[in-house]
């Protein structure tokens, strides 16, 4: 559940993030946010995230109200959000399995791992590919593994900042049936940016 009242960033230099904010979306919906470059919507994606903290107002996720925690309850606060951005931001050094094992050990686990990756690669079609590095997949693919990674640690909502703004209509259409999927799936909560 994402609940966001009356928030208001600037930034250092005194340029407002944005402006009196007011968003609600509750648990299992799939909800979209469009808007134009600069508009406020990477920073809306920070405020959910803990990023960036509201100057005015509040920021509650998954019970958290994010402008109010310790780095403790922060990290927990975030192992329930899956976050997917343009650029990827895979580890490149690291096959497709490392990268979904490493996600899984960050927040301590280490069983079962091999079965809960079997299962991301089949949400995200993409079987078999456990043992490519990055620069061996398609910029699709590549997009789909850090999908994969997103869900992999089962979070109730994921944030994904313009996922198809370096992707081709066709490939683009794909990741968004997958968010789709992830949704009715996995009955995560999906809020999917894009201009
Ligand atoms: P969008 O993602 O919709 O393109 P942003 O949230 O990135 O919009 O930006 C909203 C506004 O905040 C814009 O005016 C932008 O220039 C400004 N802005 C974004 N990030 C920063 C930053 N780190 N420092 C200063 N201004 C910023
Ligand atoms: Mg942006």
């Amino acid at each position: 559940m994402l609940d966001i009242r009356d928030a208001t960033v600037y930034y250092p230099s005194g340029v407002q993030g944005v402006d009196n904010l007011n968003l609600h979306v509750d648990d299992g919906e799939f909800c979209f946010i469009t808007g134009a470059s600069g508009s406020g919507k990477s920073t809306l994606s920070k405020l959910i995230t803990g990023e960036l903290q509201p100057d005015v107002g509040t920021v509650r996720v998954n019970g958290y109200n994010m402008s109010a925690l310790d780095s403790k309850t922060m990290a927990e606060a975030r192992r329930t959000i899956g976050m997917v951005f343009q650029d990827f931001r895979l580890i490149t050094s690291m096959t497709v399995e490392e990268n979904l094992e490493f996600a899984m050990r960050c927040i301590g686990v280490s069983r079962n791992m091999e079965e809960r990756i079997a299962r991301v690669l089949s949400i995200v079609h993409l079987e078999g590919k456990e043992y490519r590095y990055p620069s061996e997949l398609s910029g699709g693919e590549q997009q789909r593994v850090a999908i994969a990674r997103a869900i992999i640690n089962r979070p109730r909502l994921v944030i994904a900042d313009e996922p198809t703004g370096n992707l081709d209509p066709k490939l683009a259409e794909e990741i968004i049936k997958i968010f789709v999927d992830i949704n009715g799936i996995e009955n995560t909560t999906v809020i999917v940016i894009t201009h």
